[in-house]
């Protein structure tokens, strides 16, 4: 049932997209989507089983094997992909409802990500018609040069958060390169998943180049890693599954790239920028609902300006717009899901005996009901505390004081995970010495998380293995094959011409 708040012409039902057809699954299954503000079914999707996951890799197989898109110019492909964000550029608005509405992200912040989605695609359609590789030669001897191809058939494998966005960064470049592919997004949040088909058709792109099956992960997700004619698998999600993923695929020597969990850490040092410092660490932990992988959820603060910074702090938190995800003015809006409220509400109830309340702690006013949370601030919070350790997904942060450069490090790098960190201070000695002692994937130095596509994202330790972002997505995407050839003659060892001749190799 959709409510009064729903986007007008919403589908009742979701089918599967396999080789250019709307299908339900084999058997009929199907499975409910709630929407966070009442918690009530609005939709049903399809539920794929590991037969329709066949059904999905063979028509990705046969694009692949068959179909003009691997065979393409980089330019041709390269249009398309253009045209795809020209399509997304000109529906941001759509999207951004959709999105909202499934997910409950603030409005301007879906609206923000559906642009980013485009971005993505354009920025893998000019970087494919802009890509060289290596050419060697060996002066009279030998040419060699590399033979890039794309692979075959890729599995993307999603998140809930930032659902659409985040399928975008793994379809732009596994699409640009060649590479047809089969979309498992996550099942909270089917609804803006289900709208590629119809863009993708309307740019050009051929049929089967692009699938999308929806389902569990224990079922669906696991049935596509698990196929002998999926050679590799993109995911984004949680370190367990992660981990799980990698034993599954281990057999089939896949290639893997795991976009995994984070527990990054914010260090403000006295000598910040203060105002700055905390404009950046209460976005950064409180935007997209705090479902945010990048999230700085430890604040880490220098002791002189410790007291002065929390109470700020608490104060910008205490003030933040809870709203609904339609209300422009909406800051933070619902969890994705009564699942997730779940597990966030009880970390919130955990925080109360590990560190000191000073913001938050519960449901906000006036939101008796849906996956509202309040924001919500521990400081005092000692490195040993679950909330300190712990991926929480929410609008929660733990704040900790420090005294030392080294104290600082120490608890920066005292969690499993390895994702982003953000360091504020005026000395550039030590932002750049700092950052290259963190033990993160990415670090950002005065400033909050600007992503530039051209830089390699991904973590270090439980944050992930791999790197995508510019080139190194086209390298997980492709493969290099390196081709030699001999100019003039050819020098090799003569055996069996009768006993060992000393030659050239
Ligand atoms: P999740 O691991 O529960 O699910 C992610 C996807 O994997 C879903 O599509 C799910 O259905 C599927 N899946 C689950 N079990 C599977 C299995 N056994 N085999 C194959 N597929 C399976 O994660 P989530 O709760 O959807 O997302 C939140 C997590 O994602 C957080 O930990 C967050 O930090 C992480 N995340 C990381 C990044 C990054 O770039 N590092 C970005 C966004 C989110």
């Amino acid at each position: 049932m959709a409510t009064d708040y729903a986007p007008k012409d919403l589908p009742s039902h979701l089918r599967l997209y396999i080789g250019g057809e709307w299908v339900d699954a084999t058997g009929g299954a199907t499975f409910d989507v709630l929407e966070p503000v009442s918690n009530e079914t609005y939709i049903t999707a399809a539920s794929a089983t590991p037969e329709d996951v066949n059904k999905a890799v063979a028509a990705a197989k046969k694009a692949f094997d068959e179909g003009p898109w691997p065979r393409m110019l980089p330019r041709e492909r390269s249009r398309i992909l253009h045209k795809i964000a020209d399509i997304l550029e000109s529906r941001d608005a759509r999207l951004a409802e959709i999105e909202s509405y499934d997910s409950g992200l603030p409005i301007t912040q879906a609206l923000g990500q559906a642009r980013r989605a485009a971005e993505n695609f354009r920025f893998f359609a000019d970087l494919i018609v802009s890509q060289h590789d290596n050419a060697f030669k060996v002066p009279g001897r030998q040419m060699n040069y590399v033979n890039r191809k794309p692979i075959g058939v890729a599995g993307l494998i999603t998140p809930w958060n930032v659902p659409f966005m985040q399928e975008s960064w793994k379809l732009g470049p596994a699409m640009a390169t060649g590479n047809t592919v089969v979309l498992k997004p996550a099942s909270y949040t089917p609804l803006s998943a289900a709208l590629w088909p119809e863009i993708f058709e309307e740019a050009g792109v051929p049929a089967g180049v692009f699938n999308l099956i929806f389902g569990s992960g224990g079922v669906a997700g696991d049935a596509l890693v698990k196929h002998p004619d999926v050679p590799l698998i993109s995911f984004t999600g949680d370190s367990s599954t992660g981990a799980t993923l990698s034993t599954n695929a281990a057999p089939f020597l896949k290639s893997l790239s795991l976009e995994l969990g984070g527990k990054s850490p914010a260090i403000v040092f006295a000598d910040a920028d203060l105002e700055a410092a905390l404009d950046a660490t209460v976005f950064g932990v409180f935007s997209l609902n705090g479902e945010r992988c990048t999230a700085g959820s430890r604040v880490l603060v220098q002791r002189e300006i410790y007291d002065d910074f929390i109470e700020k702090f608490a104060e910008r938190a205490k003030n933040i717009v809870v709203g609904l995800p339609t209300d422009p003015k909406s800051e933070v809006s619902a969890l994705v899901h009564p699942n997730h409220f779940d597990k966030v509400m009880s970390y919130v109830e955990i925080g109360k005996g590990e560190g000191r309340l000073l913001a938050g702690g519960g449901r906000p006013e006036g939101f008796p009901t849906g996956n509202f949370v309040a924001p919500t601030v521990f400081v005092d919070v000692k490195s040993d505390a679950r909330i300190f350790q712990e991926e929480i997904f929410g609008p929660v942060v733990a704040i900790t004081p420090f005294d030392t450069d080294e104290e600082a490090l120490e608890l920066a790098n005292d969690t499993r995970y390895g994702l982003a960190a953000y360091v504020w201070t005026t000395n550039l000695k030590r932002a750049h010495n700092f950052a290259q002692a963190i033990e993160s994937g990415m670090v950002w130095l005065n400033s909050n998380n600007v992503r530039d596509l051209r830089t390699p994202f991904g973590g270090v330790k439980a944050s992930g293995l791999g790197r995508e972002g510019g080139y190194r997505s086209i390298d997980f995407y492709t493969t290099q094959q390196s081709v030699q050839i001999t100019l003039e003659e050819s020098h090799s060892p003569r055996f069996g011409v009768g006993g060992a001749t000393p030659g050239k190799h």
